[in-house]
């Protein structure tokens, strides 16, 4: 995802380079689950048919307690892979299990061998969304179950797309059972969490409605103009069910389009299960849709083998803001710079929803397993200072890394408690990498423009002090703080996005080096893509490093993810761009920092709200709520818009305070904070193998693979 801007969150991934460039845009019963067969009948909780199948597979009864309030009951359950539906052995992982499972294991394996499963595949969760209503911003829904145990339990995700937990329940109103037609009493098990009637149900049915109405690709609106949702905010799940298909149709107020990413046919949609189903946000309303084909010829085959997906835009926008033609020209040539880069069409369809706001909503964008939802300010689509084609680049890149490139970390979703993650650098940081990498090659931006904005990069990491005791890893195991805007200090965190970006050059330029050129941090992403991706695994960060290994062997990738990514070792920049041919510039300034923040209070005077600890204005004893009188005999005015003097880095001024009636005089010197700039330029006296690493980095190719371009 690309966060670029909203009222309360920080800036992760905007860059401000050198040479005026744009900024970067940047789980209390468990159950066994023993085969793919039991956990369709295991879908509709009735013991009879397990027992039909049930030579088939084995249910252990729940065997921890509840303990937790906050507890995704859907993630011990699942142990395989979210894309992989064959027949899978995803034997409950959990410690608590084990014992219980050993002794009937062998038996339970042996019946799965000989008995066949003649039991039907559980019925779809059917769900109703009815968006009729667009001036009063509820969604009205309906869900269905056919087949319901006694106490089944329904439970919304407390967050998904932002890595921050947001409680989606606080927007769900007036939710009511009904079992067989009859009014069901519900028992709400803890925030996220109801529970049905204590008997079987022929049709349970759950009505609710949900308040949306925020704006941005991470959040749910409907209005009259259009409604975007976040299906995840919208939809409940069922935690032992969670696997079980799943339908949804929509209901639109008269002229209303729709579209959506899964499958489906006029308003009415399937998808595999819940999973995949709220990996699909929905625009409704009266957008502009433009679609093409990319292509793509798998190496090393004939024409006749060439693949084909359609891509689509959705735009809802204001006509007058946009240029479709500029915007189809830019994606097409991202989408086919990308899908060579991979090597790989993993989708036959893709969706980008757009939107060009004149005011309001969070504006970023949000990956997709096959599409991404888009926001970028009206007037900088207007302008054209590059920001949709930087976002665009960023999130078509989440097709492959992080949506189907994927550590083992982010799997299963947990929608309760969030998932602990140490691999947001690669996931974040190295799409930002190629995002840059793409539109460079594909001449959407220029050499310079491109060294600028890897200067940047590394200007802002520099001038983040969390750098020096926040390791990138722990940034993205942080990520969930996010949502704090003191967390975004730079002496508190750093961006995953920022230092990820700036190891994926690292990481490219150092396997180039190692192997005289012969492969490069493209090959490393094609080998997670079809050594993990394609064969539905999942990846870890060791895998990341034996991958390294064996295409480059003299390069210690341990070593790098040691100091780099798990440790705060200053990045060597100067050494990985030498071996480009590439010299760093760096510029320090010094600025002037006060050393404590004032406004105006209520009286209209100028009152200190925070002294920073360390700083000279705290020795000399400021205090927050000191009113500042004057400054070296001037006089400091609260008025309307009240500003302070310019002062020198390391001027000593003299203050009149007031505080507690009384007034009194402090001196104290401004302090100083070095800025620093730095620039990127080629060396003319580089050598050739030099030159060989900075062509293969900058054009995408190596000794092995020279004829890509
Ligand atoms: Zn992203």
């Amino acid at each position: 995802m690309v966060l670029i801007a909203t009222s309360c969150f920080r800036f992760p991934e905007i860059t401000t380079p050198v040479l005026g460039a744009p900024p970067l845009l940047n789980q209390e019963g468990s159950y066994l689950e023993a085969a793919r067969c039991y956990s369709d009948v295991r879908a509709s909780e009735d013991r009879n048919r397990l027992l039909a199948c049930g030579t088939r597979a084995s249910r252990l009864v729940p065997v921890t307690p509840k303990t937790n309030l906050r507890h995704d009951r859907s993630t011990v359950s699942y142990a395989d892979h979210p894309n992989s539906h064959g027949l899978s052995f995803a034997l409950n992982r959990g410690p608590l299990l084990r014992p219980r499972v050993s002794h009937c294991r062998w038996l339970l394996f042996l019946l799965l061998w000989l008995v066949p499963c003649t039991t039907e595949a559980a019925q779809p969760i059917h769900y109703l969304v009815d968006l009729s209503a667009p001036e009063t911003h509820r969604v009205q829904v309906t869900v269905k179950i056919p087949e319901a145990s006694a106490g089944t339990e329904i439970q919304l995700p407390a967050w998904n797309c932002l890595y921050q937990i947001r409680d989606f329940v606080k927007s769900v109103e007036d939710l009511k059972g009904e079992c067989d037609g009859q009014t069901a009493e519900l028992d709400r098990e803890d925030l996220n969490t109801w529970r049905g009637p204590n008997r079987s149900c022929s049709d349970l049915a759950f009505h609710y409605s949900v308040n949306a109405n925020t704006d941005g690709p991470f959040d749910s609106m409907l209005d009259s103009g259009h409604s975007f949702l976040n299906l995840a905010m919208i939809l409940f799940y069922l935690p032992r069910e969670r696997k079980r298909p799943v339908r949804v149709k929509f209901q639109l107020p008269a002229g209303w389009k729709l579209a959506t990413f899964v499958e489906g046919e006029s308003h009415e949609f399937q998808a595999t299960d819940y999973d995949a189903l709220v990996d699909s946000p929905v625009e409704a309303g009266h957008f502009e849709e433009f679609s093409y084909t990319q292509d793509f010829t798998p190496a090393g085959t004939s024409a006749a083998e060439m693949k084909h997906a359609t891509i689509r835009l959705i735009i809802d926008a204001d006509r007058a803001d946009y240029s479709s033609d500029r915007i189809l020209n830019s994606i097409q040539r991202i989408t086919a710079e990308e899908t060579n880069l991979m090597q790989d069409l993993p989708f036959n369809r893709y969706t980008f929803i757009l939107h060009f706001p004149r005011e309001g909503g969070s504006t970023g964008g949000m990956e997709h397993r096959d599409g991404t939802a888009i926001a970028i300010p009206a007037s900088a689509i207007r302008e054209n200072k590059g920001y949709l084609e930087s976002v665009v680049a960023h999130e078509f890149f989440h097709a492959w890394n992080v949506k189907r490139i994927r550590p083992q970390s982010l799997e299963p979703v947990d929608y309760i408690n969030g998932n602990d993650t140490r691999d947001l650098w690669l996931c974040e940081g190295v799409t930002s990498t190629y995002a840059q990498l793409a539109l460079l090659r594909a001449d959407l931006i220029d050499r310079d423009t491109f060294y600028a904005r890897v200067a940047g990069a590394m200007q802002v990491l520099q001038n983040h002090n969390a750098r020096r005791f926040q390791s990138v890893e722990m940034a993205g195991r942080e990520a969930w703080l996010e949502k704090y805007s003191d967390y975004s200090r730079s002496d508190r965190s750093i961006s995953y996005y920022n230092k990820g970006e700036l190891l994926g050059y690292l990481l490219d330029l150092g396997i180039r080096h190692a192997s005289d050129n012969q492969a490069g941090l493209d090959d490393v992403m094609r080998r997670l893509n079809q050594d993990f991706a394609r064969r539905g695994r999942f990846y870890t960060l060791a895998d990341l490093s034996s991958m390294i290994a064996q295409l480059a062997p003299t390069f210690d990738a341990k070593q790098f993810l040691q100091d780099y990514v798990r440790g705060t070792q200053e990045l060597d920049y100067s050494t990985y761009l030498e071996y480009a041919g590439l010299h760093l510039a760096t510029h320090v300034a010094e600025l002037p920092v006060q050393g404590f923040s004032a406004s105006r209070n209520s009286g209209g005077l100028l009152q200190v709200d925070s002294v920073e600890t360390g700083s000279d204005a705290q020795r000399a004893g400021l205090q927050p709520g000191d009113v500042l009188m004057m400054a070296d005999g001037d006089m400091l005015h609260g008025g309307s818009n009240p500003t302070l003097p310019l002062w020198r880095p390391g001027q000593a001024v003299e203050f009149q305070i007031a505080r507690e009636g009384q007034t009194r005089v402090l001196k104290f010197r401004i302090g100083v904070n070095q800025q620093i700039t730095m620039q990127i330029e080629e060396d003319p006296q580089a050598g050739p193998s030099q030159v060989q690493v900075r062509e293969g980095w900058l054009k995408g190719i190596t000794n092995s693979s020279p004829g890509k371009r």
